[in-house]
């Protein structure tokens, strides 16, 4: 069995109580993990606080060289990870290397930004004073991961937070508990001091629910769902924590009737297949100008033709498992709406053949068209390999369509003509823009999603801001 770390140590929960974690490529069970309660979150949130001062203390130099040793850590042991999450996740293994290695990359990045907080001198009219405004760390920071991409969005929310002195208690999902455990445990060899960093294991409903409701937690940043957001941001109220919220997106992609098709087929088609499609940051609706659509639909069907569906350590396999069976069958029910409207499935729309498949969550790349305007596709979040693409005949008419959605992850037009990329950034409603580029999140470049994507940001200088607060200081006398 796989146990917590809590206060430096493992820990099992106090009822004794396990979850299986499965694998999705075969079912088969991968290991155990502790069910932890309410009882459990008090120990690893108690362990936190007692731990805040010193850390907080700490000079920004020294967790500055903590935080390279513990990415170093994580670079040193890349294969047992990737092989870990490719086990509970379902991804190849080659996103799992590439996701460890973003891991102990948000180390050295953060690690360079321990000494950058800045504070403000202020003039008063009193001439006898003045004022400043500092930045202090919050305290204890809770962590909620989904299991998309544990690694990436449990560093999104450590690195910064570890960076300028707050301590942390980490939940991963409850099927992707087991890379997220290996990796703390290595973070806190590198030196650590004790209780700096815990994980703690069990579902989101009990073992979520207690990290938010604790009184001592003073944040919690969130990826997860857009609903289960709104849960988090209502308990959280209770305590006036501030929260961050990445939360679901149907991100657009436009392609111009001047744009290099080459390359937008081949970013939409990584775009939407990375990581079986369930990515926030995933093309999830495309819009392609009438005048190139045939050429530019032959040349994504030529891409996904070429691509290899199979478990996640299969030699050659670029596209593993869906996670869960209950995702998979979200994704079918998708497809079978959008066909039930009217709509063509002109690639993939079904679960592999072959005796090779049977036991994992399997799904083809799955390419709709004709897709009406009312259908489901369009409006909800499909998280899976599953993409509709419409013409249209002018930008007014994509950006419109793009816009025509309650969520504003990320967005991307393709285009050579300065104008209309302009059109697209200023009018996108998104957090995120790429012009002429795949859909991938820079940790230099602030994330975070408009409308129900979300609340808050993460990476850039700006998430410094969200893991800090600014307190006012008068001064008289000296
Ligand atoms: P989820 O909301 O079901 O779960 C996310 C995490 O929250 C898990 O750890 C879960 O155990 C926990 N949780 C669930 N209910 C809870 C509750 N009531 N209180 C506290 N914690 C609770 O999401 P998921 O299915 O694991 O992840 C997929 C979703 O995440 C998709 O919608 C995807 O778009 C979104 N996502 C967003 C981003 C982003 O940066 N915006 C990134 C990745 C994934």
């Amino acid at each position: 069995m796989a146990r917590m770390f809590i206060n430096g140590q493992q820990a099992d929960a106090a009822s004794g109580e396990t979850i299986e974690v499965r694998n999705p490529a075969n079912g088969q069970l991968v290991d155990t993990v502790p069910k932890a309660s309410a009882e459990d979150v008090d120990r690893a949130v108690e362990a936190a606080h007692r731990a805040f001062r010193g850390w907080a203390d700490a000079s920004p130099h020294s967790r500055a060289q903590l935080l390279y040793k513990a990415g170093n850590m994580i670079r040193q042991h890349i294969d047992e990870i990737a092989g870990l999450l490719t086990a509970e996740q379902g991804k190849t293994l080659r996103e799992s290397q590439i996701e460890a290695d973003r891991l102990a990359e948000n180390f050295d990045f953060y690690a360079g930004l321990t000494n950058a907080l800045r504070g403000e001198y202020v003039k008063l009219n009193e001439p006898d004073k003045y004022g400043m405004v500092i930045k202090r760390p919050l305290g204890v920071c809770g962590a909620i991961v989904p299991w998309n991409f544990p690694l990436t969005l449990m560093a999104n929310k450590i690195c910064p937070a570890l960076a300028v002195g707050n301590t942390v208690v980490v939940k991963p999902a409850s099927t992707t508990p087991l890379s997220t455990i290996r990796c703390i445990e290595l973070i806190n060899q590198a030196g650590l001091p004790e209780g700096v960093l815990n994980v703690i294991t069990g579902p989101g409903g009990s073992t979520g629910e207690a990290l938010i409701r604790h009184p001592k937690v003073r944040k919690i940043g969130f990826t997860g769902e857009t609903g289960t957001g709104k849960r988090v941001m209502e308990l959280a109220a209770q305590t006036v924590k501030r929260v961050t919220l990445e939360l679901g997106g149907s991100d657009p992609c436009i392609v111009c009737d001047d744009a290099d098709i080459d390359a937008a087929a081949s970013a939409v088609s990584v775009g939407r297949v990375f990581n079986c499609g369930q990515a926030c940051l995933a093309i999830k609706r495309l819009y392609v100008f009438e005048s190139v659509y045939d050429e530019f639909v032959e040349k994504l069907l030529g891409r996904a033709g070429r691509l290899k569906v199979g478990p996640g350590t299969a030699e050659g396999v670029r596209m593993g498992p869906m996670h869960t069976s209950g995702g998979r069958q979200g994704i079918e029910d998708f497809v079978a709406d959008a066909v039930d409207r009217g709509a063509k499935v002109i690639f993939g729309g079904q679960r592999p053949d072959g005796a090779e498949y049977e036991s994992g969550n399997f799904y083809l790349p799955t390419v709709l068209v004709d897709v009406p305007d009312d259908a489901r596709v369009w409006h909800e979040e499909t998280f899976g390999p599953v993409l509709p693409i419409a013409r249209v005949n002018d930008l007014d008419e994509a950006i419109g369509k793009a816009n025509d959605s309650p969520y504003g992850l990320g967005s991307s037009i393709w285009t050579r003509d300065v104008a209309k990329a302009r059109n697209g950034m200023d009018r996108l409603e998104a957090g995120y823009t790429w012009v002429n580029a795949l859909q991938v999140a820079h940790d230099e470049l602030p994330f975070g999603g408009t409308k129900e994507s979300g609340y808050g940001k993460e990476h850039g200088l700006e998430v410094l801001d969200y893991y800090t607060e600014g307190k006012s200081i008068v001064v008289a006398g000296v």
